[in-house]
């Protein structure tokens, strides 16, 4: 099967207004005929589900949480990227466009990333509108902060809790819309298998968590907003719910999987602090716009800090190494993600790690603390010369903005970062990877679209700080309603769909089945047994570097795993009752087949790109070296019964309105 983009022609900045002008239609009236499935009620299952009822169609939303309002989004705390240039810094809709294909390391398609970036300003507007509290300046006006990969401020915030509020925003719209009978709202309800009928989705096979029940449920489109697939790794800053059971589904049954091997690793989370932890934190990438990341300049001080004869503040300035100041002088500490994750894990790896695992580095607050300080005292015409009351001041504009980060940070590591710097150290935070769209974000399973985190699309290798809130609530409040309804216009005279179809009949058998044969597995170890092992595998074969003999050992260690699982795990309980061991079996079963396409992927991809570092193609600086001769394409991969069968297909990527460079941020 030949993969169709179907991206319109004509010049970027004018192929999504054209193609509004010219797509089918759906009369208001129709809108009522037809029905829409909405897998997921985060940011952008919520704002897409808010939207298409809105507009008129019925809408029926699923979520495995009690509510919309606990979906993962929630946790999202630095920001929201927009092109509203109100620092008047010289920021603009292609300089967005711009930043995200750059910071993507050129593996985007241009047209998505050029919509996302002209789409963003409404984004807030609709937001502001819906009561969002976003930060505010002195004056009224909504505030910026700067984030990685950018030379602007376009970050709109709420504390550290952008996600939070704009998901209260997206849930209230929602509310609305469930109060009209416009949106039935199943929660608790995992998806479990998608139904296709005569080529179209048509529906879904759903269960009632609480009761076990197995429901058919029919539509005339299903759209998938199920979020990304971190927790393959176990250890990540995602919810511990979060899962790839809706996009492996759908992949499964005709649904291409792109760059599986696209995964962020964020660079400021808390470390890892032992094996018995089942999650890790964020700790915002808002913080490196005021703190300051280094380790000891040299070996023996890091030894000493290991050992607790020293601690971080005493050591002098000129002891101390701000290793990304130092390598990239124009971006300093706001280099995207991938680069500074790198550079973190590179002094580690040289013995500068500053915790007893010697995997940490610093964030430091102490020069932003004086800095605000001593500003506020000018300000408040008091003696800027006191230290103490210039630390007091400054430390309580920090808090201002980092409050409940630096809250969190030291009720999980009771150190207190206003006093001490923080130890960081990168953690897996994000895919970039997901389910392949074309620009109508329909999968390739006609009438099944994907959107936010569980498509590919728009960030290429790399995704820069704030872009996915970006991105889903583009999808969700302002493409997504346009793009759907050029496909089901066709469908307004059709009628409700039966799910007494054979098709629905036989999908649900399937789902019985491996429910039935998970309950009946009389193994000996537990469903998280499996997952950190699995997780294991990924991260020290899989993870931040990646090469190509232990790429091939993950892909023989995952499939014995796998084997080794549905011979020996042990799911307590019955299917008829709220079973959360039924549920993470189901989940890590399908985490245990992506996890193997996600090594073949990285193995085939001989290049090092963006959040993808194959030790083999480095630069001498040890930076991502790309090949753009041979890799500038889109993985997309068809499944064929398992892993190891799934076939390559490419779409290419041409770089037409920015110039394909290698990255640099010096
Ligand atoms: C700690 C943290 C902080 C972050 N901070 C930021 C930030 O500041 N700015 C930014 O831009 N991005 C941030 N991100 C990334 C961003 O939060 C996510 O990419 C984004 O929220 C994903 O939204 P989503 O709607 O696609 O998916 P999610 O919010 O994950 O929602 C998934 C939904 O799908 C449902 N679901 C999943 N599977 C099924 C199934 N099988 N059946 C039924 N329902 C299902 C879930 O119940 C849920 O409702 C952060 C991420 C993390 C981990």
């Amino acid at each position: 099967m030949a993969l169709d983009s179907k991206i319109p022609h004509g010049p970027i900045s004018d192929k999504w207004t054209d193609y509004k002008d010219h797509i089918n239609l759906v009369n208001p009236a129709n809108k009522r005929n037809l029905d829409i499935i909405i897998v997921g009620t985060g940011l952008a299952g919520g704002s897409a589900a808010a939207t298409l009822a809105e507009q008129g169609y019925n809408v029926k939303a699923f979520c495995f949480q009690d509510s919309p309002r606990r979906a993962h989004s929630i946790a999202a705390q630095g920001g929201i990227n927009a092109a509203k240039n109100y620092k008047g810094d010289g920021d603009s809709v292609y300089r967005l466009f711009y930043d995200t294909v750059k910071g993507g390391d050129y593996r985007a398609r241009e047209a998505n990333v050029h919509r996302l970036a002209e789409v963003s300003a409404n984004i807030i507007d609709q937001c502001v509108a819906q009561g969002v509290p976003l930060a505010r300046e002195y004056g009224g006006l909504l505030d910026n902060r700067s984030f990685g990969g950018t030379l602007v401020s376009r970050t709109f915030y709420a504390q550290g809790q952008t996600g939070q509020q704009l998901l209260l925003g997206a849930y209230s719209a929602m509310n609305r819309q469930i109060g009209r009978g416009k949106i039935k709202m199943y929660n608790r309800h995992e998806m479990l298998d998608i139904v296709i009928v005569n080529g179209k989705a048509r529906g879904i096979i759903a269960r009632n968590l609480v009761t076990g029940e197995i429901e058919r449920h029919s539509a005339h489109a299903v759209v998938v907003g199920s979020g990304g697939y971190g927790n393959v790794f176990f250890l990540s800053t995602n919810a511990m719910g979060s899962n790839a059971t809706a996009a492996w589904k759908i992949h499964k049954k005709g649904a291409f999987f792109a760059n599986p091997c696209y995964t962020q690793i964020h660079p400021t989370c808390i470390p890892v602090s032992g094996d018995h932890q089942s999650k890790l934190t964020l700790m915002s990438e808002s913080l490196r716009n005021d703190g300051r990341i280094w380790v000891p300049a040299k070996q023996e001080d890091a030894q000493a800090i290991r050992e607790g004869k020293k601690k971080a503040t005493d050591l002098s300035e000129a002891e101390r190494d701000y290793f990304l100041e130092r390598r990239y002088p124009a971006f300093g500490n706001l280099v995207p993600r991938d680069v500074a994750s790198r550079a973190a894990k590179e002094r580690c790896d040289a013995g500068f790690g500053v915790n007893k695992t010697g995997e940490a580095v610093y964030l430091d607050f102490a020069a932003a603390i004086k800095r605000y300080g001593t500003e506020e005292a000018f300000v408040k015409g008091l003696d800027a010369n006191d230290a103490a009351l210039v630390t007091k001041l400054g430390a309580e504009i920090v808090k201002s903005k980092y409050g409940n980060l630096f809250q969190m940070y030291y009720k999980i590591v009771d150190e207190d970062p206003y006093t001490t710097p923080m130890m960081i150290y990168p953690a897996v935070h994000y895919t970039m990877g997901g389910t392949w769209v074309d620009y109508n974000l329909m999968t390739t399973i006609p009438g099944c679209f994907s959107i936010g985190e569980s498509n590919f699309s728009d960030h290429g290798a790399n995704r820069l700080g704030a872009s996915a809130l970006m991105q889903g609530l583009a999808d969700g409040y302002f493409v997504l309603p346009y793009t759907i309804g050029d496909y089901l216009a066709p469908d307004i005279k059709m009628g409700e769909i039966s799910t007494d179809l054979p098709e629905f009949v036989a999908a649900e058998k399937e789902v019985k089945d491996q429910i039935d044969r998970f309950i009946n597995n009389k193994g000996t170890h537990s469903v998280d047994y499996f997952h950190k092992k699995l997780g294991k595998i990924m991260w020290d074969k899989v993870g931040m570097a990646r090469n190509a003999k232990g790429l091939a050992e993950a892909i023989e260690e995952i499939a014995a795993l796998r084997e080794e699982f549905y011979k020996d795990v042990k799911v307590p309980g019955s299917a008829n009752e709220f079973n959360q061991e039924l549920e993470k079996a189901t989940r890590v079963a399908d985490f245990l087949e992506l996890g193997e396409l996600f090594a073949k992927d990285a193995l085939h991809r001989n290049e090092s790109c963006g959040g993808h570092f194959r030790e083999e193609y480095q630069t001498e600086e040890g930076e991502a070296l790309r090949d753009d001769e041979n890799f500038a394409y889109v993985a997309a991969w068809e499944y064929k019964g398992k892993p190891s069968d799934a076939v390559l297909h490419k779409e290419p990527l041409v770089y037409e309105n920015i110039k394909l460079v290698q990255r640099s941020y010096k």
